[in-house]
């Protein structure tokens, strides 16, 4: 059965019920050390029951990943909101984001106001996350394609964000952020460590630890 087979659009409500829920995910995340007002506000804001089937809707708000389609998952909001956080969001900023799986990460960067551009290699995903993406309003750029090439036609990028655990730092990635950009990316194989990575010059560049994460792995081209 299709992900979203039992879920019929006209019925995408959100209600107060939700809002609630999101306050207090909003209200655990600043416990949990999250600063950064426009990512709290975008997590207030999204219905990230939305993303999920309908049936697992009273999940959508606890802070923990989920299963989606394809055998992936929807990050947990501390992941989403750490990484955001990480990339000190500008207004305008062109992002290219490695992973869409549901949305969830790239609709928070929108609602931030960055420019997204987001890849995905799950041919099923991307037929379910682009329409949803339509239908919430939420209008940023969505490829179906191999993250280890990035978008080399919008490149160069102020931000680049990957949700996917990758093996290395893939070169091309960083061929394609901007000189003063900034990358995140959580590198490891089981668990990952989150990179932080300052492109200081062509050459050169600065990488932070920022703690142990644990993502799907970042999967090399199918060739499809
Ligand atoms: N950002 C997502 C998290 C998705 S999990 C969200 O907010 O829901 C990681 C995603 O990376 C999965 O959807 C997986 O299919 C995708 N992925 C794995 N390897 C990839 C690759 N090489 N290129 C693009 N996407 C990839």
């Amino acid at each position: 059965m299709n992900y979203y087979a039992s879920r019929d659009i006209c019925k995408m409500i959100d209600t107060p019920r939700h809002k609630g829920q999101r306050s207090k995910l909003v209200k655990e995340l600043i416990a949990k050390g999250i600063r950064d007002e426009r990512v709290l506000r975008a997590i207030e804001l999204i219905p990230r029951h939305l993303f999920l089937d309908s049936s697992f809707e009273d999940f959508a708000y606890q802070d923990k990943a989920f299963p989606i389609a394809a055998g992936q998952t929807i990050s947990q909001p501390f992941t989403v909101a750490a990484q955001s956080e990480m990339l000190k969001i500008n207004k305008g900023d062109k992002v290219l984001e490695i992973g869409t799986g549901s949305g969830y990460q790239a609709s928070v960067l929108h609602l931030m106001q960055a420019k997204v551009h987001s890849i995905e290699r799950q041919k099923e995903l991307f037929d379910i996350t682009k329409p949803l993406m339509q239908k919430l309003g939420y209008n940023f750029l969505m490829k179906y394609g191999d993250g280890y090439q990035g978008l080399p036609t919008y490149a160069p990028f102020d931000k680049i964000i990957v949700t996917a655990g990758a093996p290395d730092i893939p070169i091309a990635l960083l061929r394609q952020l901007k000189i003063g950009g900034t990358m995140v990316i959580p590198v490891g194989t089981g668990e990952q460590v989150m990179k932080l990575i300052y492109k200081r010059t062509a050459s050169e560049i600065d990488i932070q630890d920022k703690g142990i994460y644990k993502f799907v792995p970042m999967l090399e081209s199918k060739g499809n």
